[in-house]
Parts: C-alpha cells; structure tokens; sequence
C-alpha cells in the first residue's frame, strides 16, 4: 500500500513520437497511480522537462522528430544538476555501443521496447529512489546553509553573516543615494539576569528579545548578534529621523514586559546606539560611532537611545 501512496504525486513526462506506444505507456503508469503528462517530440519534451515545475521522472522514446532522445539527455544534462531529472531512454535498441552512447548522453536508465511491464515498474522504483536521495540531500545543503548563516541560540545572524551584510548595504549606498543606518543594541544588566536566574533563562530572554524586535523590523531591515548580549540592526534606505523612530520601536519592544524563563518573570530593558552614513565606509567606523552613542546611552540610564554625533557627510534626503 505504501507504494501505491508514494506513487500518487509522481509526475511523468512520456515523449513518443508513436501515438500507440504512448498510449499503452501512459495507460500503465496511470493504473500504477502516476500522473502522466505527453508530448510528441524531443524538442517538446526538452521544452516541458525545463519548466521550474516540470516532472522529474521522463521515459523518453530514442527516435523521434526534432530532437532525438539521447539529445534531449544531454540538452536536459547541460543544463545542470538541479533540479534533477530522472531521464529513462525508450528504445528497440540492445548492442552494447547503443547503450554506452545511450547513457554517456546523460540518460539515467534503459528500458527496450516492448516494456514488460514488472521490468518497467522495478526502474521506476530505482528511479525514484534517486529523486528522493537527491531531495534528500539538497534539503540536508539547505539546512546547512541556512545554519551557516544564523546564531544558533537565538537564529537571527551571526556576526561574520552581519557583518558582510553591514559591508553590502553600504556598497549599495553609493549606488542607490541613500541613507544607511545602523543601532547597536546591548541588554541592560544583562549579567545580574544570569546571576540572578541561571544561565538557560538568560539565554530565554535573549531569544524572547530578538523575536521581538523582529517582529518591528521592515522585512528589508536586519538583526545579527554582534557578540554576547550584543546585537546590531541594520536599517537601509532611512533618514536620521526614521533611523531614531526605528530605534524607539526596538527599545520599547524590548521593555514591553516582563520574559517569561524558567517560571520567573524577568524585566529586561536594552540601551541603544546609533547611527547612520549616506556615503560607502568601513563596517567598522559606522559601528565604532554607534558604539560610543550605545556608550553614552548606559552612561545616562540606560534603556534608552543616543544618535551618533559624527555624521561624516551629508545625509541624503527621505525617497
Ligand atoms: P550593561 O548594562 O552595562 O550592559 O551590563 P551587563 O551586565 O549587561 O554587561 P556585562 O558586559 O557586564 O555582562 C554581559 C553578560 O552577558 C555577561 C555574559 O556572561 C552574558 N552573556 C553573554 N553571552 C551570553 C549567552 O549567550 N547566554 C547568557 N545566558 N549570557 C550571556
Ligand atoms: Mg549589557
Ligand atoms: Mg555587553
């Protein structure tokens, strides 16, 4: 039964330039509970299997018009590796030259004409044993990737991601006239929370506060941990006005309320600093002058937020 539910949203493109064949091919793979879509010719096949949606699963017939099945494997194969397309070549042919050219054209299997049919369903279960292998392991890339990328307690960006996009966003500065800002935001007493607490509710809270300011952010904006209790936003496209708003939004989603940790619940505040460039810079000096506002900010309070003083260069003007 197993087989017959993995079969039901399997796709497969049959080209086959002989109407009957087609016929008798897509009837069987219908009855085994695959979804059968046909063309007539290699150039249509080639043409449907590089749709983004297109099948990954093509019995294809060696001789037909436009293109013949050993080119339509070897256009399909030069196009790259992804996503796959488990390619079977149809044919009467059997002489050994045949299947090694049959093959070396990027064809994944054979299957001769007439099919027997329990043949034809062994290939298929090889073939999709491939596909799935291969999703497999691009979902597997993907997941590594994407960790490559985040903090792992708290999965907004790591530092070395952040910085390359601080490094990318002020590239685009000079390319787009605009402003580029940025806050540093560090947690208040952060370590009277740990001392107080333990360790696990200090990392709760450090996860409930980048939620919640993501939850603030533009979907263009960022979040990285810069270090520790540490965490830069990266605001493009901003004026000095918009850049000081932003930043109250994050201040006050911070302070909202108390976390909840380890059954207590944990006041937390963050002091903020900021500031922001219209003209490409160092990653370094723009976050050298957020820091020496971030400074101030504790050193008067805390819980609140200081704009740089060294604005470089002129700002550009709201879009
Ligand atoms: P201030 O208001 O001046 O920023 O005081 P603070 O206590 O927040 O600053 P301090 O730099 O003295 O302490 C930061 C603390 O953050 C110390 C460190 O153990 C803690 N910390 C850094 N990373 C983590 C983490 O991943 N998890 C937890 N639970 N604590 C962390
Ligand atoms: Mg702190
Ligand atoms: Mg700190």
């Amino acid at each position: 039964m197993r087989g017959a539910a993995e079969h039901l949203i399997v796709r497969i493109l049959i080209a086959d330039d002989d109407a009957v064949s087609r016929l008798i091919l897509s009837r069987t793979l219908q009855t085994w509970g695959y979804s059968v879509e046909q063309v007539d010719n290699g150039d249509d096949a080639y043409e449907e299997l590089m749709k983004p949606d297109a099948p990954t699963l093509a019995i294809v017939d060696w001789m037909m018009p436009g293109m013949d099945g050993p080119e339509v494997c070897a256009a399909i194969r030069a196009e790259g590796p992804e996503p796959y397309r488990y390619m079977i070549l149809l044919t009467a042919r059997t002489e050994t030259e045949d299947l090694v050219h049959g093959l070396s054209s990027g064809a994944d299997d054979f299957l001769s004409k007439p099919f027997n049919q329990e043949e034809l369903k062994a290939r298929l279960r090889a073939g999709q044993r491939i596909l799935n292998l291969q999703s497999q392991l691009i979902e597997a890339r993907e997941a590594l990737r994407y960790q490559a990328t985040r903090d792992a307690l708290t999965g907004v960006l790591n530092r070395a991601t952040l910085m390359q996009k601080l490094r990318e966003e002020l590239d685009r500065t000079d390319r787009n006239d605009r402003n580029l800002g940025v806050a540093i935001f560090d947690l208040d007493h952060f370590k009277s929370i740990n001392d107080t607490f333990g360790h696990l509710a200090g990392d709760e809270v450090l996860r409930e506060v980048t939620r919640r300011v993501g939850g603030v952010l533009r979907h263009y904006d960022a979040v990285g941990r810069y270090g520790g209790e540490e965490f830069v936003c990266i605001f493009p496209d901003t004026t000095a006005d918009g850049l000081f708003s932003a930043a109250e939004r994050v201040r006050k989603v911070i302070a909202k309320g108390p976390v909840m940790a380890d059954g207590a619940l944990i006041p937390v505040t963050a002091s903020l600093g900021v500031a922001i460039t219209a003209d490409p810079c160092e990653p370094e000096s723009l976050l050298g002058a957020a820091d020496a506002a971030l400074y101030r900010a504790k050193e008067s309070g805390r819980n609140r937020v200081e704009l740089a003083f060294e604005v470089a260069v002129p700002l550009r003007k709201a879009s």
